[in-house]
């Protein structure tokens, strides 16, 4: 991966060797063009006072005859005042402001127009701010022995600064980048494990650039998708606590709390197939309270009512957790006893019946006596519920028969 840091680094390096390159090429040519300046200076300053005095006496200029006439005039004077005041001694070309040439040269005559456009970047030559004629130097400057010493200890100045700039910018380039790529990296790291599930992420960045901006705004971001993300799950677990209450009641009795038969049919199938499957006794049992509308008629529907919920719970303390018991209607209860033979099954069912038989009936109200019988199916030879149901019941009415509040079986 090309990171940061060194993306960082290497466009500080190249930027300095550019500046470097530049400052190289432009040094000798400023200087150049400094001496020169420098040089042309005392010619300037001559042909100024000429071409006033010139003007003094004579009202035009600008024409080819002026050019001649002043070129004639001055050509002794202007000799005299430039003279090189400086080492340097430097050809020239001067025309007026037209472009007529103020002074011989090898391939022209004073007053020949040369065209202006051959001068690089003229001087210019002012009288009271206005511009009376060009300058421009022929050749390159000569360079004398002085001048060729600075420029080379210039050259040498940029080199050394050069270097020296580059040793100074990289480490701090590097710094600079290690600082950056460290904080991206963190933010990196906690994006990353977001991304893995593990939502709650805080990263400690607090510089004030744009990477602390970032920081700031992925903590924030971060703390509200956990705030909703907790949310949600709070009202998914509302949702399935409600879901699971629904179920529940479409599954329960209202009045007993106990299974009801739909439930209990599901419910019952199952066992059996799998008793069956794994060859295991399975013991169905219908029970009904003895005389219930005899209670309701004598104590009230509201006490037939109570008769049913405590008997219920009696019911359910006395089977185990894989036994499945349920309301089948009215005052008859049912129940699927898995793994359970006929032995164990009467049992079962007399504590029970036996319990209900001495329950502090009185309790609920004075005078109540309470009793259930039980009719037992625990022929493992009947695979079908209905039939298992149908035999039990058959039970069921025999002890009715026989006297009530009491269990029996089909042998
Ligand atoms: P047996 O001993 O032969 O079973 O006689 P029984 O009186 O218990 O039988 P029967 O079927 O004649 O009466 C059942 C009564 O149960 C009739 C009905 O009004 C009453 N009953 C059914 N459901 C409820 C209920 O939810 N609450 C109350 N209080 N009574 C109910
Ligand atoms: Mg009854
Ligand atoms: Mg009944």
């Amino acid at each position: 991966m090309n990171s940061i840091k060194i993306k960082l680094i290497s466009s500080l390096f190249f930027t300095c060797l550019l500046l470097g390159a530049i400052v190289f090429l432009m040094t000798p040519h400023m200087i150049k063009h400094e001496l020169t300046e420098d040089a042309l200076k005392p010619t300037i300053r001559a042909y100024q006072q000429a071409i006033g005095q010139y003007q003094q006496t004579h009202p035009s200029w600008g024409t080819a005859e002026d050019a001649k006439r002043f070129a004639l005039l001055a050509e002794a004077r202007l000799d005299a005042n430039s003279k090189p005041q400086t080492s340097h001694q430097i050809d020239s070309l001067v025309t007026d402001s037209n472009g007529y040439s103020l002074k011989p040269g090898p391939t022209h005559r004073a007053g020949d127009k040369i065209s202006l456009d051959i001068f690089d970047d003229p001087e210019e030559i002012k009288i009271n701010g206005r511009v009376v004629a060009y300058i421009s130097p022929i050749d390159e400057i000569p360079l004398s022995a002085s001048d060729k010493t600075y420029l080379h200890s210039v050259e040498e100045t940029l080199q050394f600064s050069l270097l020296a700039a580059i040793a100074m910018i990289l480490p701090f380039a590097a710094w600079k980048g290690s600082q950056i790529t460290r904080s991206l990296n963190q933010l990196i790291e906690a994006v990353n494990k977001m991304a893995e599930g593990d939502l709650q992420q805080q990263v400690k960045i607090n510089t004030r650039d744009e990477i602390g901006l970032l920081a700031n705004a992925f903590n924030s971001m971060n703390t509200r998708l956990v705030n909703a993300y907790r949310e949600l799950e709070e009202s998914h677990q509302l949702i399935e606590q409600q879901a699971e209450q629904l179920k529940e009641l479409s599954i329960r009795d209202e009045l007993t709390g106990l299974y009801n038969r739909r439930f209990f049919n599901e419910e019952a199938k199952l066992l059996l197939s799998n008793a069956s499957r794994y060859q295991q006794p399975l013991a169905a049992i219908l029970a009904d309270i003895d005389h219930f509308k005899m209670i309701n008629d004598n104590f009230s529907h509201a006490v037939g009512d109570q008769v049913l919920q405590q008997v219920s719970e009696i019911l359910l303390n006395g089977i185990r957790s894989s036994d499945l018991v349920a309301r089948y209607g009215g005052e008859e209860m049912v129940f699927i006893l898995p793994n359970t033979d006929q032995a164990k099954a009467i049992e079962m069912m007399d504590r029970i019946r036996l319990c209900i038989e001495e329950h502090p009936w009185h309790k609920t109200a004075p005078g109540l006596a309470v009793t259930m019988s039980f009719g037992i199916c625990a022929d493992n030879s009947v695979e079908q519920l209905q039939a298992r149901l149908e035999q039990a019941d058959q039970q069921l009415y025999r002890a009715k028969r026989e006297g009530r509040n009491q269990v029996c079986i089909n042998q």
